[in-house]
């Protein structure tokens, strides 16, 4: 029944996604594609800075549909996110992402536990039966939940803020970490921030693209680092992509990196070969 046309998934883009019927194909088309096992993840690395030392990845969703192209979330979240779709994937994603974090540190893992990023849309912060569903992956997978660390955005947490202290304070009791991705783009209170059991927060890669030319980008990631180690969190910044940005990020003190400099996204198979490498030497 695999009868999915390629001409029509390869135009799927931001463009054609305003076309109505498109996005009906898609929907159909995205629900098959969990039936039909269709999605994969990739993990990026995230480093020690500036040693560049992995400390753990960032489990990120591809769709792979058979003989065709490979699809990027940039053109189904969306969709998958109005259609609900998302919390099905998302709860795929976790599960998929826990097994590999419990292999990866049965291998690689007995110097220093590697972590384990896991992308928590808005969509399923709001599902009633977050804590319990994630709660059941923890336990199921049999993961040492302090590998893991659910990334949750601003926009997910303010539309209640009370009820996200509640969600993240239970989510806390597992034991494992929370960071705010994407920070400084949505807006979030900071007034409430300080009451969020959050761990990490990621600056997000509009900052950090900007912050060698521009100094009111840098401006606001000296503030975020500054907001940051005042409230404890640590600081991982995204989309590292020269050596003068991790330069700059390194003095200003910030610890953790992620961005095409070190490494992009990559299947299972590349990550355990660059570690089982590493090991050997
Ligand atoms: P994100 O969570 O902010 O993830 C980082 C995105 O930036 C990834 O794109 C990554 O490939 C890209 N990136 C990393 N380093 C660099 C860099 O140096 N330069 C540039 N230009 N880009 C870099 P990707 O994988 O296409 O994912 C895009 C977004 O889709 C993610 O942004 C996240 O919001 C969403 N997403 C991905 N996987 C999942 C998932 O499993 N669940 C949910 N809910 N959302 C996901
Ligand atoms: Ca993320
Ligand atoms: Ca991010
Ligand atoms: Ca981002």
């Amino acid at each position: 029944a695999k009868s999915l046309g390629k001409s029509r998934v390869e135009v799927y883009n931001e463009f054609l996604l305003a076309s109505v019927t498109t996005r009906m194909h898609l929907e159909n088309d995205l629900r098959r594609a969990l039936q039909g096992q269709e999605f994969l993840l990739h993990y990026q690395p995230i480093v020690a800075l500036p040693t560049a030392e992995i400390v753990g990845f960032e489990a990120l969703v591809r769709w792979q549909v058979p003989g065709g192209p490979l699809i990027f979330p940039g053109d189904f979240i969306t969709v998958a996110e109005e259609t609900g779709l998302i919390v099905p994937l998302g709860l795929w994603v976790m599960r998929e992402a826990c097994l590999t974090s419990l292999i990866w540190n049965q291998r690689f893992g007995q110097e220093r536990k590697l972590g384990m990023s896991v992308n928590i849309s808005p969509r399923q912060f709001a599902q009633h039966d977050l804590v319990p569903e994630i709660q059941r992956i923890l336990i199921e997978t049999g993961v040492d939940p302090a590998t893991i660390k659910l990334e949750i955005t601003e926009s997910g947490t303010m539309g209640d803020p009370a009820r996200a202290v509640h969600i993240l304070s239970q989510l806390k009791l597992f034991g494992v970490q929370l960071s705010v991705d994407d920070f400084g783009t949505g807006y979030s209170s900071l007034s409430y921030l300080h009451r969020f059991p959050i761990d990490i927060l990621k600056i997000d890669r509009s900052f950090v693209s900007g912050m060698v030319e521009d100094t009111d980008s840098r401006q606001v990631v000296k503030t975020v680092m500054a907001l940051a180690t005042g409230m404890g969190m640590q600081v991982v910044a995204e989309g590292i992509e020269c050596q003068e940005q991790a330069l700059q990020l390194t003095q200003m003190g910030c610890d953790f990196g992620q961005g095409y400099l070190f490494s992009k996204p990559l299947p299972e198979a590349e990550v355990v070969a660059m570690l089982s490498s590493r090991t050997a030497t």
